[in-house]
């Protein structure tokens, strides 16, 4: 199991094991709903996610999207987005052990801090 939750603890959930998949994103609504530079997400299948704690305030961020919240203390928790309706994407800065899991795509590279350095490709 794979266990997270937001700063203040009211919401907590868990992920079952598995490869999921880590994608950096540089958009720039994730940027500015995080407050940060850009957001890894973990996207795991719907099945396979469940809060055991506390329930997230919901934003209807697009109208592709759905994002998730602690409505005490703020956390970006998880985002459900259309185009991949079976899966959420969790923020992977809210797992309890982050450091285990390491993004191996990036997406709207276009829209990157100039300053912000890619995890992903070779630099030169
Ligand atoms: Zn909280
Ligand atoms: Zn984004």
């Amino acid at each position: 199991m794979i266990e997270g939750g937001c700063f203040c603890g009211e919401i907590r959930y868990q992920i079952d094991d598995g490869e999921h998949l880590a994608v950096t994103c540089h958009c720039s609504m994730c940027r500015r709903t995080s407050g940060a530079p850009f957001v890894v997400w973990l996207v795991v299948p719907k099945a396979g996610f469940g809060y055991t704690s506390g329930k997230p305030k919901l934003l209807d961020s697009s109208e592709h999207g759905r994002r998730y919240f602690c409505s005490s203390c703020g956390t970006p928790a998880a985002c459900m987005v259309d185009s991949h309706p079976d899966f959420i994407d969790v923020t992977l800065g809210s797992l309890d052990c982050p450091e285990t899991i390491t993004p191996t795509q990036e997406i709207y590279t276009d829209s990157r801090l100039p300053w912000v350095m890619s995890g992903t490709e070779e630099t030169t």
